[in-house]
This record gives structure tokens, C-alpha cells and sequence, in this order.
């Protein structure tokens, strides 16, 4: 099954709303730059009633033996096209590449996002003005609004950056659970001093939670059991074990047993008790947030990455058994289920 449009954990969205030749795209450029000079991604969206310009004698053709993607490439950018999209905003955005921290749209209708409006212009009911410019003092508003377009995407972009990646992973959301399992990840690869994601196998972690952060540990760490690198341990507990297999250190890193509380306690005025959670693990220090233990941690020769080192048969079912998971009974060997050592559920006895 072909997923033509993944959910996406959008990044902050702002709006820059005005009628024709009130310097609304000279706003949008002065506004780009600005925040691309300090390092901010901004992406940026346009609806447009005019037809997109395809040489008529080369790519022009292929898109109208329609294509489901075409790129462009050429020395200056690559363009992708795509069918239209449908216009809201959110699709749109979705079909931006991600890793970026703002997206700018201009617009002629008010949307339900912060928007800088032109002077010409009254707000419409509920729109959300975060500013305004005219065409007399544009520069000024202009860097006036780009301050406010720096606050939106916020201080910790590399954080956010990674957790709306481990969002997406997640299904779409980024819940308390899973910005805690995202700093977990971080922590415990910062202490070993590996990169991440990990794409050598040379990282392998050990989770002790099937819950939200399970996925964010995932995510950051690029760590999967079909890779060998991320083994499950079923104790409830949020906490993970990180193992550099090169140099065979490895580090527990758990979260601290009040954490909940003292981030439920934090919460401001008329904040939700999950927001000040998400708030809290998002930005406290490691320190405030886990405990960190180096411990032994040696791999099994049958729990490494590679081939299987053993293959044999279940003399029951008969079905095959890899990498030392059989049992020896008396009757022979045995698969686990048969031998009646493990239960589907083995969460409880
Ligand atoms: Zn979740
Ligand atoms: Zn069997």
C-alpha cells in the first residue's frame, strides 16, 4: 500500500495577508531573508491562479502524459511537480520537505493562523494579527514581524526539528511521552558521543517501554529490531539502555521517579497538565529529567547484528528456530511455545 501523503507534524505557521500591490511579497522576501540569516528554515507557500510555465517542447510534454512526479533539475534548483494539491493550508505545508522550522504563506484570505496584515486591509473576524505594515515604513514592519516570525519557531530548533521527525514516526502526534523519549535518545547517544541517527549498527539499545517513547527512542536513534539494534525488554519502565558496540560501553539512562509530578507542578496559569509536561521535558536540563548509569553490557553472540548464528528446527511444529532460541527438552528440541516456556502476552507470568 503506496501512502500518498504521510501525517506531518507541521512546523509553526505564519501568514502574511494583503490585497494586490500592498508590498505583500516584498514583505514575504524581507521576512525570508531575515530569518534565513540566522539560521532559521523557512519554507514558503503560495496559492496562484496562473498556470506554471513547462517548455513546451520537452518537460511540458511529459507532465501532460502526467507523470505522478516529476523533478526538474538544473544547475540553480530542483522543482518537484506534482498534481495540484487541494488548497488548505495544512495539506499544502504537508507537501513541503521537512526539517524546516517556519513555514511563511501569503495569502489573500484570512486563515486561521498569526498573520501580519497589510494596512489596507481591517482584520476579519477571529484573525489572528500579529502584526501590520504599510507600504511607507515596510522595512521597519518588516523587521518588526520577522522578530515575531524568530519567536514562533522558537529558541531549541534542533529539538523541535527532532521531534516533529519523531512525531511523524509516532502517527502524527507529539505527545508528553514522546518528547521525553526524544530527550532520552539524546542524552543516552551524547554520553556515548555518537552521532545519530545511527547507520553504521554500531549503536544498539536496549528499551524497557512499549509506550510513546519507544517510537521517539526509534526515530532518534534509527536504532530497529528487524536491524538487530533495538531489543525490548517488557518491564514497564522508561528507561533505555545505550550500548556503543565499538568501544562496548554502554549507559542506562532512566527518567527520574518524580518527574511527572514536579512537571505537573510547573505548569502555568491555565496551562494543561500535558502541556506543562511536554513544556517541561522539552526544556529542562538532562540532569532534571534522568538518571545516568554506565553499566556492563555485553552482547550474546545470538543478539548481535548479522547472520543468524545458529538455524535448527522445532521437533513439534516443526517450524524453524534462528539464533539460539530453541529449548532442549527431554522430548528434544523444542521451539519456545512449544516447550511452553514463553505465552504470546508474556507481559505477566
Ligand atoms: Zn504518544
Ligand atoms: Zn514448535
Amino acid at each position: 500500500m503506496i501512502h500518498e501523503s504521510a501525517p506531518r507534524t507541521l512546523p509553526p505557521i505564519l501568514c502574511v495577508r494583503g490585497p494586490s500591490r500592498s508590498g505583500k511579497t516584498s514583505m514575504a522576501v524581507r521576512i525570508v531573508e531575515n530569518l534565513q540569516t540566522q539560521g532559521i528554515r523557512v519554507g514558503y507557500i503560495k496559492r496562484s491562479h496562473h498556470t506554471l510555465d513547462l517548455p513546451e517542447k520537452s518537460s511540458g510534454r511529459i507532465w501532460k502524459a502526467a507523470p505522478s512526479a516529476m523533478l526538474l533539475r538544473t544547475p540553480e534548483r530542483t522543482q518537484l511537480n506534482v498534481a495540484a494539491a487541494d488548497e488548505a493550508i495544512p495539506s499544502l505545508a504537508a507537501t513541503l520537505p521537512g526539517g524546516l522550522d517556519l513555514v511563511l504563506v501569503e495569502t489573500h484570505s484570512p486563515e486561521p493562523y498569526p498573520t501580519i496584515l497589510s494596512a489596507l486591509l481591517e482584520p476579519a473576524t477571529d484573525e489572528m494579527v500579529v502584526g501590520r505594515w504599510s507600504l511607507d515604513s515596510l522595512e521597519a514592519d518588516a523587521e518588526t514581524a520577522a522578530i515575531y516570525a524568530a519567536a514562533l519557531a522558537g529558541e531549541d530548533r534542533e529539538l523541535q526539528r527532532t521531534v516533529r521527525y519523531a512525531a511523524e514516526f509516532h502517527g502524527g502526534h507529539a505527545c508528553a511521552g514522546l518528547v521525553l523519549g526524544t530527550r532520552l535518545a539524546l542524552h543516552g547517544t551524547a554520553l556515548l558521543g555518537l552521532a545519530v541517527p545511527d547507520r553504521a549498527k554500531r549503536l544498539v539499545v536496549v528499551l524497557e517501554t512499549d509506550r510513546c517513547a519507544a517510537d521517539a527512542v526509534q526515530a532518534v536513534t534509527g536504532c530497529r529490531p528487524g536491524r538487530r539494534t533495538l531489543r525490548f525488554l517488557d518491564y514497564g519502565k522508561l528507561a533505555a539502555t545505550f550500548l556503543d558496540t565499538t568501544t562496548g560501553k554502554a549507559v542506562r539512562v532512566a527518567a527520574r521517579t518524580d518527574l511527572r509530578d514536579r512537571a505537573t507542578a510547573g505548569a502555568n496559569d491555565g496551562e494543561d497538565r500535558h502541556d506543562a509536561q511536554r513544556r517541561a521535558y522539552a526544556t529542562w536540563t538532562p540532569e532534571d529529567l534522568f538518571t545516568a548509569t554506565a553499566v556492563d553490557a555485553d552482547i550474546d553472540q545470538f543478539d548481535r547484528p548479522g547472520p543468524p548464528a545458529r538455524r535448527t528446527s522445532c521437533g513439534q511444529c516443526g517450524e524453524e528456530v534462528s539464533d539460539g532460541r530453541e529449548v532442549l527438552t527431554d522430548a528434544g528440541i523444542r521451539c519456545r511455545p512449544c516447550a511452553g516456556t514463553h505465552h504470546l502476552w508474556n507481559g505477566r507470568g
